[in-house]
């Protein structure tokens, strides 16, 4: 018997693969397609002819964990310690399973706002314990309400994500002092924060948990090196935690990957030195601003977005545009077949699956990228 009979592949999967097999433009899964900094494609030269291809210590690279140390106080005021309160990992998404891990017991509860990013679910039923999924406002604002009425006595961990996949939406003041009157009530809750887009903010400034001092102390924050230096692919991230849930989130982290690979761990930590992630939210609010212009002639409804690099838009005033009457679902892949782009149906980030008309489109890519995309899109 399958121990995850409901998890099937993810969107993103399937949405590459086919815009892939079509040759369409790939706007659904989130990956920049532009040139990586040569700064940083000269270090992974160099390094390779250098001794750096063994193993690591188990929780990163020291000097990494130190710059990181000092990334996170140079952003948001916060010291944390490189050894007892860091952890390099494989990415963000290592990084929230082996949190919840090591942190959530079966027959848990952890709480998690829908829509939703994909890697929550599945760890927490691998721990034999429950999702609680709340859905956010219709505006995508956090419902405080429908929050605190899903905490119960065996409520373990609330996963939030600030700035939001696929939403776009970003924290306000009200909502972590809104947080922070629950979690009082709830002392025992963990915190996870999935802060992967946290130097992609456009208009308002991003609201860290690591500017909680509150919080500190039942928080992990997870950040991606992936989003924040345009590699992806190379699947860097990392954790902070106060030491007494960082030793449980270790003790799985040495049996799930033992260390993150060398050679870019130490080249990001040698960008580290000529890189600044405070040029990183204005890039992409040119892509941002530049892709809406392009689409402000077409029939699909753009939602705000304050960070992140996914744009959401409602097609639901094109109802029958493209022959379909099916859900988002059908609606994206006749984007694919019929007009050459692809795009995520937001209902798969909801437990209930219910058709919103609503697509996330990817803007983490080059000009010649977007023109052809809006224009493609400007025909629906
Ligand atoms: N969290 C969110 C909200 C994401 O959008 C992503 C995807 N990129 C991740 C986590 C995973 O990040 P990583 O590629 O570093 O594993
Ligand atoms: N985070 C990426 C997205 O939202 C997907 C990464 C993945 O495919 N695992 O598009």
């Amino acid at each position: 018997m399958s121990k995850l009979p409901n998890i099937v592949t993810s969107i993103f999967t399937v949405m590459s693969k086919m815009a892939s097999e079509h040759n369409a433009i790939n706007l659904s899964q989130g990956f920049p397609n532009f040139a990586v900094d040569e700064r940083l494609t000269d270090i992974v030269a160099r390094l390779s002819k250098e001794e750096v291809h063994q193993y690591l210590p188990m929780s990163g690279y020291p000097p990494l964990l130190l710059k990181t140390a000092q990334l996170v106080q140079k952003s948001y005021n916060r010291i944390v310690h490189p050894e007892t309160e860091l952890l390099i990992t494989a990415g963000a998404t290592q990084g929230i399973f082996t949190a919840i891990q090591a942190l959530v017991h079966p027959h848990d509860e952890v709480v998690i706002l829908d829509p939703s990013y994909d890697s929550y679910e599945a760890p927490v039923l691998l721990c034999n314990a429950k999702t609680v999924r709340v859905d956010l406002n219709d505006n995508f604002t956090p419902n405080w309400e429908r929050i605190e009425k899903a905490f119960s006595s065996k409520t373990k961990m609330i996963v939030i994500n600030n700035p939001h996949n696929p939403t776009g939406k970003i924290w306000k003041e009200k909502d972590f002092e809104a947080l922070e009157k629950i979690l009082d009530k709830h002392p025992d809750v963990i915190l996870l924060s999935d802060e992967v887009y946290e130097y992609i903010t456009f208009e308002q400034q991003h609201i860290s948990v690591h500017s909680r001092p509150k919080l500190f102390d039942r928080s992990v924050v997870v950040s991606s090196f992936g989003k924040s230096f345009h590699v992806t692919g190379w699947k860097v991230g990392y954790l902070v935690a106060p030491e007494n849930l960082m030793k449980e989130i270790k003790k799985v982290h040495q049996f799930l990957v033992f260390c993150v690979n060398s050679i870019s761990q130490i080249a990001i930590c040698e960008y580290l030195d000529l890189v600044s992630v405070d040029e990183l939210g204005t890039f992409y609010q040119e892509k941002r601003d530049y892709f809406r212009k392009l689409l402000q002639d077409s029939r699909f409804e753009l939602m705000p977005c304050e960070g992140t690099y996914f744009q959401v838009a409602s097609y639901a005033s094109i109802p029958m545009a493209i022959g379909t009457d099916g859900d988002d679902v059908a609606f994206c892949e006749r984007l694919i077949t019929d007009y050459g782009v692809a795009a995520i149906p937001v209902s798969t980030f909801y437990a209930d699956g219910k058709d919103r008309k609503l697509v996330r489109f990817c803007f983490a890519k080059d000009n010649a990228t977007l023109e052809e995309a809006a224009k493609r899109l400007c025909t629906v």
